[in-house]
Order: C-alpha cells, then sequence, then structure tokens
C-alpha cells in the first residue's frame, strides 16, 4: 500500500468535504490540503507514525468545490501487522463553530469584556484573556483568589464591593456596579462589573461575570458634565447680569426722566420770560438745548421700551401668519401709498407662537424694507416662507439700498445707525428689539444684502 493514500473512509467523511466515499477511495489525501498546509501536514502525519502522541488538530482543508473548511481532526494508529500499520483519522467540520468563537473574541476585544469565575470551594480563578488585560497581568501571571478585592481602592470603593457581593451571595441573586479600579500595575480605571453567585444547598459555591474596562466612557461623561456644569454656570452668570443689565436700564431711563425734564422746562422758562433780554445767539442756544433733552427723552423712552420688550409675553396659540401680515399692510397703508410699494408674499402658515411680538416683528422689517428704499425707486418687497425640519424660516426681501457686509452684526445692536437723522429718520432701535423679540422666542436673524442692490432679513422661530 502506498503511503498518503486513502484506503477506506466512511460517507460522512467524504461529504465533509463535498466528495463521494467512492472519489477518495485511492486519492492521496493531499488533494484535500491547500497547497501552503502541505508541509505542516506532512510533518504531522510522519509525527504520528513515529509513534508520538498528537493532540486533536485544526487545519484548513480544501473541498472539492474548492472551498477551505476548517477542520479539527484527532489521530490514531492502527498496526495490521508488525510491518503494516495504517493512520487513522476522525474529523470534524468546525469552520462555523471557530467563526462564531472568532466573532466572540472579536465582540469581548471590542467591548474590552473579560468573564472570570471565582471559586469560592476550591479558591480556584478562572481568568479571560482580556480579563487579564484589563487587569494588566502578562499571559503566564494569574490572579489568585485572595488578591480579588485588592482591584477595587481601599475605603469606600471596597467597602461598596463587599457589600454588593454580600447581599448576592446570600440570595443568589445577581449584581452589577461601577467603581474605580486599580490595576495589578497600579494603573487608575474604571470598571463595570456584573455577575452572579451560584449556590448550592443554599451555599455560594462560585461567582462569575464578565468585567468591562469603562474608563474611556467615564472619562468622556466626566468631561461632559463639566461642560455642562461650565454652562449652567455660566448661563446663571449672564442670566444675572441681564438681569441687573435691565433693572439698571429701566432704573436709570426711569429715574433720568425728572432732571430732564427739569432741564427743559427751566430752559423753556428762560427762553420766556427773558425773551427780550436775550440776543439772537442765546436764543440759539436754548434752542439746541431743548432740542437736545427732547432727543435724550426720546432715547430714554426708547432705552426703557427696549428694557421691557418681551416682559408681558402671552402663552403660544396658534397665529395665522397671512392674518398678521394682511393686518401689518393695513398699518402701513399710507407708506405703500406714498411710495407706491409693490408687495408679495408667499403662502404663510398658521403656526403656534405669540402674536403681538411676531407683528411687531414683521412691521418693523417691512418698514425698514421700504424706509431704506432707493431714491427715485418703486420698493419691491417679497416676505417670504420656508418650513424647515426643527423651524419655520421667514424672510422680508426689499431692493433698497442694500448695506455693506460689515454692519451685517452692527445693524442689531442698540442704537446703531449707519445713516444721518436727515437721510432716513429713525433712531437705530428698531433691528434691537426684533433681535431681542425673536430671540426670547427662540430664534434667530440674519441678514443678507449686497449695497446698492437690495437686503434680505432672515428669522426663524421654532417649531
Ligand atoms: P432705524 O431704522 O431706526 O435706524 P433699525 O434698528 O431699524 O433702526 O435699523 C438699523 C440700521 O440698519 C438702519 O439705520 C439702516 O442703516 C439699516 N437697515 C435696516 N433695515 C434696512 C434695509 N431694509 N435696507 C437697508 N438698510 C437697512
Amino acid at each position: 500500500m502506498r503511503q498518503g493514500f486513502f484506503i477506506d473512509l466512511n460517507d460522512t467523511y467524504a461529504q465533509i468535504y463535498g466528495f463521494t466515499k467512492k472519489e477518495l477511495i485511492g486519492q492521496p489525501f493531499s488533494i484535500l490540503v491547500p497547497e501552503n498546509q502541505l508541509p505542516l501536514i506532512q510533518e504531522l502525519n510522519a509525527r504520528i507514525m513515529n509513534g508520538e502522541y498528537v493532540p486533536e488538530t485544526l487545519y484548513s482543508s480544501k473541498r472539492k468545490d474548492g472551498t477551505y473548511i476548517l477542520i479539527a481532526a484527532k489521530f490514531k494508529i492502527l498496526h495490521l501487522s508488525d510491518k503494516e500499520k495504517v493512520l487513522v483519522t476522525s474529523i470534524r467540520d468546525v469552520t462555523e463553530e471557530e467563526r462564531t468563537k472568532q466573532l466572540l473574541d472579536d465582540i469581548q476585544k471590542m467591548a474590552v469584556l473579560g468573564g472570570w469565575e471565582l471559586n469560592l470551594v476550591t479558591q480556584e480563578v478562572l481568568q479571560t484573556k482580556i480579563a487579564k488585560e484589563i487587569h494588566e497581568f502578562l499571559d503566564h501571571e494569574v490572579m489568585l483568589y485572595e488578591e480579588a478585592l485588592t482591584f477595587y481602592p481601599e475605603g469606600e470603593a471596597r467597602e461598596h464591593v463587599k457589600k454588593v457581593i454580600e447581599i448576592a451571595s446570600t440570595s443568589g441573586s445577581s449584581f452589577d456596579f461601577e467603581s474605580p479600579f486599580l490595576t495589578h500595575r497600579k494603573k487608575e480605571k474604571f470598571v463595570r462589573v456584573q455577575g452572579k453567585v451560584d449556590l448550592i444547598d443554599g451555599k455560594p459555591y462560585r461567582i462569575f461575570g464578565f468585567i468591562q474596562d469603562i474608563t474611556e466612557k467615564r472619562l468622556q461623561k466626566q468631561a461632559l458634565e463639566q461642560l455642562n456644569q461650565q454652562l449652567l454656570e455660566q448661563t446663571k452668570i449672564l442670566q444675572l447680569s441681564n438681569e441687573e443689565l435691565e433693572k439698571f436700564a429701566y432704573v436709570a431711563s426711569h429715574d433720568l426722566q425728572e432732571p430732564l425734564r427739569m432741564v427743559s422746562s427751566f430752559l423753556t422758562q428762560l427762553e420766556r420770560k427773558y425773551k427780550d433780554q436775550l440776543d439772537d445767539k442765546a436764543r440759539e442756544y436754548i434752542h439746541y438745548a431743548v432740542d437736545g433733552s427732547k432727543r435724550m427723552k426720546k432715547i430714554i423712552m426708547d432705552l426703557l421700551g427696549f428694557s421691557r420688550v418681551g416682559k408681558n409675553f402671552e402663552e403660544p396659540e396658534l397665529v395665522d401668519l397671512q392674518e398678521v401680515i394682511e393686518e401689518v399692510l393695513l398699518l402701513q397703508k399710507k407708506l405703500i401709498e406714498e411710495t407706491e410699494a409693490k408687495i408679495t408674499f408667499d403662502k404663510l402658515p398658521v403656526i403656534k407662537t405669540i402674536k403681538i411680538p411676531v407683528f411687531q416683528i414683521f412691521t418693523n422689517l417691512i418698514n425698514n424694507a421700504m424706509k431704506y428704499r432707493k431714491p427715485g425707486e418703486v420698493p419691491i418687497l417679497h416676505i417670504g416662507y420656508q418650513e424647515k425640519a426643527k423651524e419655520h424660516e421667514f424672510s422680508v426681501q426689499d431692493n433698497g439700498i442694500g448695506i455693506d457686509s460689515v454692519y451685517f452684526e452692527k445693524i442689531f445692536s442698540l442704537f446703531q445707525r449707519l445713516h444721518k437723522k436727515d437721510e432716513f429718520e429713525g433712531q437705530g432701535i428698531g433691528l434691537a428689539i426684533v433681535k431681542k423679540l425673536i430671540e426670547l422666542m427662540g430664534g434667530t436673524i440674519w441678514v443678507e444684502s449686497t449695497k446698492g442692490e437690495g437686503s434680505t432679513f432672515y428669522f426663524s422661530l421654532p417649531k
């Protein structure tokens, strides 16, 4: 008989490789072996034939259809006579099993999940490779039974773990805790441990479970918590300073009115009583002073108004924007007729919001769109609407004088104007109020514009 050829085999053996029994008998064993595995198999065969003990061995094999499978094989030598011996091999297809094992391995690695078992009777400790890695043991190092608790820092952490296990030990229930952790090599970590105590006759005999390294997650959580805390503190400071500012604006504007009234009234009296004694120059000065105090009064009133914006917001309700715009246009009728403005609009929605501020916003934006028109040109306005995922977006577009992009932010600040009074009448407070109203309702406002061509003011309101 030639060495390395099949003498006999059963159907199952042939089927594993996709052959029939008939097809394989008489064939060399090597037809089932991928080329790169051949030297390994030959060496293995030689060792077995020499009488050496070879435990169950895994190797890859080739099937009839060219696919590869993983085989677990056990070997035995049968001595037919003194001279003649045959190699008997029994095999299992472990491809699926190995793949599942590999998958489990990968998942455990990914989750940094290690398995462990403490036998309370024999005091033996079992740890998977990853459990060892988490504890920072080298491959050849093993954890001693009495060491098990020492990885939890002395004090609060260790006492907690002891207690948790104690409770589980009396009831045989499972436990789950997160704890600071100190590895064998004294590195600080954070772990989650989940386990169960098995009882026999009411007595605990083994604890087993998993340990997961959650240091990274914990650090991220801590950073997030810290950030949240900082944000909360900042918001509080901001809130306080906002309240202070509002109080200041209110008090200042309220208290300033009285002395201002005195200034202007005494100036007026001075002018009246000493009219004949005053020369033209003096009268002119008094006129400027009175005018100044009037303007100051207007500013103070605006400031007072601004500080009160949003104070009396009503509850949100369903508001038909189409109706709001019609009311705004009615109020602006005079200016529309004077300028012969042409106004178009998209189909506007019904949304849940607060009507009065929305009315104020549109009034302001539409009024500005006509006010800042190009001399000699008819204002053309378009009121737009777009529904976004989380908000309603509105726009007021004009063909007016436009705004230089360097002023896109500035125009929304209090008392910021780009023009002199004699060019365009105004206080520079409208857009600041609009911005405050929109932001109080949770929205934002911004502008897009090209100087000389026109502007579009956009604002969003949350859904
Ligand atoms: P006011 O109109 O009283 O000056 P606003 O706060 O409404 O105050 O506007 C601030 C500035 O923004 C205005 O002075 C003007 O320069 C500019 N502005 C506002 N709306 C427009 C617009 N539609 N087109 C061009 N410029 C505008």
